[in-house]
């Protein structure tokens, strides 16, 4: 069982990707974040998750900020901007750091590197087995067992290698979880060919160097924990409490996305005020029992992360 942080004065995070307008998905798992944090007297970090060059624009964090000006959503580093003392809190900007803690993985002899194409790794998968999840089956793990030799990865895709081992750890909606790694993932990339950094290294890297003790985010995002976890351990740092929230899905139980016009922030503020909106999600948080509008500070002294609904989606 890992031991995760319980802190007296939280630091939670939002970390979304400016790949689109926020949705009301995004907002929600936003706010119940800013509240864990806020309700214990703790402090709020927003991250901008820009590592794919192609689909992030500085647009879309730009209206990510507003969005969240206009809700009552503030946060006390991080941004644009680049205010705190743990930045550059743009991931674009801290390829370095990743750089470092690659490095580090490097030197534990437990990385190297990989040839497969997105094919070659499909053409080794069991059908239905995963979920559509992709497990890697090994083809250019060494045949010897690690520590590995140090491998020359200029140009490679850098993969880590997993145990067989079960990640045992408790989520704070969702409860006790225990994932295989090798059954769930296999040995996971941490750095592209091109050159691009995974989100599970760069995820476990800034939150541990920004000190982040409570990580509230979307179920979708639960079993990755696991491979996180791996990655904390390895690093030496101490792990965060998780917190999964349920998927905010349409009326047809599909997982609201950037594509779903309707629930996008720019409908939304078209049609409602932002109170009448954080009251619509604090109902489905089971913060209030009506819904009814009211203000996000309003609600930091009603928050009670037991109540929080334990499952997988909401239907908006
Ligand atoms: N950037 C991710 C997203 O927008 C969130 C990752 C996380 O919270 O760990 O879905």
């Amino acid at each position: 069982m890992y031991a995760q942080n319980v802190s007296a004065n939280p630091i939670g995070r939002f970390a979304p990707s400016p790949s689109g307008r926020m949705h009301l998905g995004n907002i929600f798992t936003a706010l119940i974040s800013w509240l864990s944090a806020r309700s214990a007297g703790g402090r709020w970090i927003l991250r901008i998750e820009d590592l794919d060059p192609q689909r992030s624009k500085y647009e879309y964090a730009r209206q990510i900020e507003d969005d969240l000006d206009w809700l009552g959503l503030d946060w006390d580093e991080g941004g644009l901007d680049n205010r705190g003392s743990h930045g550059p809190y743009l991931q674009s900007l801290r390829g370095d750091i990743y750089a470092e803690a690659l490095d580090r993985l490097n030197a534990l002899g437990i990385t190297y590197p990989c040839r497969c194409t997105r094919a070659d790794i499909l053409a080794t998968q069991a059908p239905h087995e995963a979920d559509g999840r992709i497990i890697y089956r090994g083809t250019c793990r060494p045949a010897v067992s690690p520590p590995y030799p140090r491998y020359d990865t200029t140009n490679r895709t850098v993969r880590i290698y997993v145990p067989e081992e079960t990640i045992k750890f408790t989520d704070g909606v969702f409860g006790p979880q225990s994932v295989n790694l090798s059954r769930h993932c296999g040995d996971f990339v941490l750095r592209r060919a091109d050159g691009a950094w995974a989100y599970q290294l760069a995820v476990v890297v800034d939150d541990a160097l920004m000190g982040v003790t409570e990580v509230v985010r979307g179920c979708d995002l639960l079993l990755s924990a696991s491979q996180q976890l791996y990655i904390y351990r390895l690093l030496g740092h101490k792990a965060p409490a998780y917190l999964h929230l349920p998927l905010i899905c349409n009326d047809q139980g599909l997982r609201l996305s950037k594509r779903d016009q309707a629930m996008s922030m720019e409908e939304l503020r078209r049609k409602f005020t932002a109170e009448e909106i954080i009251g619509k999600l604090a109902g489905m948080a089971r913060i209030t029992d009506d819904g009814a509008p009211c203000s996000a500070k309003s609600l930091i002294s009603l928050f009670d992360p037991q109540k929080l609904p334990r499952q997988q989606s909401l239907i908006v």
